[in-house]
């Protein structure tokens, strides 16, 4: 199936009423059931003004430029005597255009229904196989909305303050970027960001959700009818349903684990390329993966010693020795997820920026980071720790979410990468190495890291590789460390505040003092 057919300028007239002609979009697109249909929308607005199944549908030419659509309907039940025509005069500019929709129609009416397709109510498919549809497995994206469809879930989300308090502040303190306008919500999950955006005076919202979640969004904005008026929920996924005007803002919690996990991040560039205005905003504008060498003896020794298990040469009879090295390496390709302090950091953290209001989606398809760093002490590295954070950058405040160790925990914690060959560093030393991440149609990545400490002293000049440590990790398959005690001691009891600010906080005041239980997707 290909993409829609539209007509975007034609004139269009109901001929059961008396109305002036309006202009209007024609668009041929299938449906949810896989049905041809035809739609008119009038610029600007929201509902259609007629939507036409294809296969009743006959067109006439009354003029040059000018046709004559009838469609039979059936009154809503299967009898013909219900059965009822409508007229619809649509004018085109040119005898061509009337030609290419009158071949585009009856092209449309031959299109066939896709098996596989999914069966959503009210997100009308563009085509069977869209551009989400072709990158990721069926099983995989089916776990994926199933996991996002249930409510506990979205709760989790929901009571990471840090998370929704950052929402919440950046969109209401930035109200400018809001009254008024159009507003698109990328995955809107429970709807939570749609009503944000009606608190702050947006003109309509759009809430896109693919997951059943959809039903439950509805049922909040309609219990919330002030905002909920403003709001309409579409089911589907942003690469495929189609909205009835363009949006001044767009609106999404697309991040996962390391930022990329997920692949979210590539819909909410196709619903830019697919929605926005040229100049419109994106919240969040741009997003940064931060990163640094750690130390860290005791997670090490864990990793390792999780294989130990498979040193037993008497296992009820068996020796499992030959299984060690595979065991070893299994344990070392899991990142760990924890909240960590960041004293444990060997140098100062680099960082490497995803813009998305620039950026095409294929550069998210591998991310190739080369690393630098400067040993602030000497020690054992253990391995790559990483973060990141979002910026909001409105017209009147531009606020940071961080998930930096030190800065009030998120569900999203940090992520470490630990490598099977630690690599000692003297202070002032130089790290060098490259942290690649490629994309897979599990909705994940696939890490590639290599750590190499520089010449030190004699033989610095010719820039000598010392050591070399390398790494293979899978993101989809995570170690959550949460429920083990911390090697090191809490700090005192901080509230989780959110806090106003250009640079995101560096500061290892604020601990976690616990850790939630509740484990979003990357912590299945
Ligand atoms: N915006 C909500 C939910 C964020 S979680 C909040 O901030 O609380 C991300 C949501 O996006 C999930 O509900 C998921 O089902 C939805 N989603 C992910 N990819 C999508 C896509 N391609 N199209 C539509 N929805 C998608």
């Amino acid at each position: 199936m290909e993409a829609p057919t539209e007509f975007p300028s034609v004139t269009f007239s109901d001929l059961a009423t008396s109305c002036s002609a309006a202009p209007a979009a024609a668009v041929f697109s299938v449906d949810s059931k896989g049905q041809a249909r035809l739609r008119f929308v009038q610029t600007g607005s929201a509902a259609p003004l007629a939507e036409l199944d294809l296969e009743t549908t006959q067109v006439f030419r009354v003029g040059p430029v000018d046709l004559l659509c009838v469609s039979e309907e059936s009154g809503g039940n299967a009898t013909d005597e219900k059965l009822c025509s409508k007229a619809f005069k649509v004018g085109f500019k040119t005898k061509d255009e009337s030609k290419g929709f009158a071949a585009a129609l009856e092209e449309w009416k031959n299109r066939r229904s896709s098996k596989d397709g999914a069966s959503l109510e009210n997100g009308l498919i563009v085509s069977s196989k869209s551009k989400f549809d072709s990158k990721i497995e069926a099983t995989s994206a089916k776990m994926y909305f199933h996991y996002y469809g249930q409510l506990l879930h979205q709760q989790n989300m929901l009571q990471d303050f840090v998370r929704t308090g950052t929402y919440y502040a950046a969109v209401l303190e930035n109200k400018l970027d809001f009254e008024g306008r159009v507003v698109v919500d990328v995955g809107a999950g429970s709807g939570i960001l749609s009503l944000f955006a009606a608190q702050a005076g947006a003109k309509h919202v759009y809430a896109v959700e693919a997951s059943e979640m959809a039903e439950y969004a509805q049922k909040l904005i309609s219990g919330n009818p002030s905002l909920g008026q403003r709001i309409t929920v579409i089911k589907g996924k942003v690469e495929e349903v189609e909205l009835p005007e363009k949006a001044d803002i767009l609106i999404s919690e697309p991040m996962g684990t390391l930022l990329v996990n997920e692949r979210m991040l590539e819909s909410y560039i196709i619903a830019r390329d697919r929605f926005l205005t040229p100049s419109g905003k994106m919240f969040p504008t741009l997003g940064r993966i931060h990163m640094a060498p750690f130390s860290d003896e005791y997670l090490y020794v864990e990793v390792a010693n999780k294989a130990l298990f498979w040193q037993q040469q008497n296992f009820f009879g068996v020796d499992l020795t030959p299984l060690h090295g595979s065991a070893f390496q299994g344990y070392f390709s899991q990142p760990v997820v924890d909240a960590f302090d960041p004293r444990l950091l060997v140098s100062p953290p680099t960082f490497h920026t995803l813009d998305f209001t620039r950026m095409k989606e294929e550069d998210l398809y591998e991310l190739d980071i080369p690393l630098n760093f400067t040993a602030t002490v000497g020690t054992r590295v253990h391995g790559l720790a990483c973060w990141f954070d979002v910026l909001f950058n409105g017209s009147t405040v531009q606020r940071w979410l961080t998930t930096a160790p030190g800065s009030p925990t998120t569900h999203w914690y940090q992520l470490r990468c630990v490598l099977q060959q630690p690599l000692y560093v003297m202070a002032g030393q130089q790290i060098t190495g490259r942290l690649h991440l490629v994309a897979h149609s599990a909705q994940s990545y696939t890490i590639y890291l290599t750590l190499s400490t520089k010449m030190w002293g004699v033989g610095a000049e010719q820039g000598g590789v010392l050591q070399t440590s390398t790494g293979k990790l899978e993101l989809k398959e995570p170690y959550y460390r949460l429920s083990q005690p911390q090697s090191y001691a809490a700090s005192d009891q901080q509230q989780q505040t959110v806090q106003t600010q250009i640079m995101p906080p560096q500061d290892i005041s604020q601990l976690p003092d616990e850790i939630d239980p509740s484990l979003s997707l990357e912590q299945l």
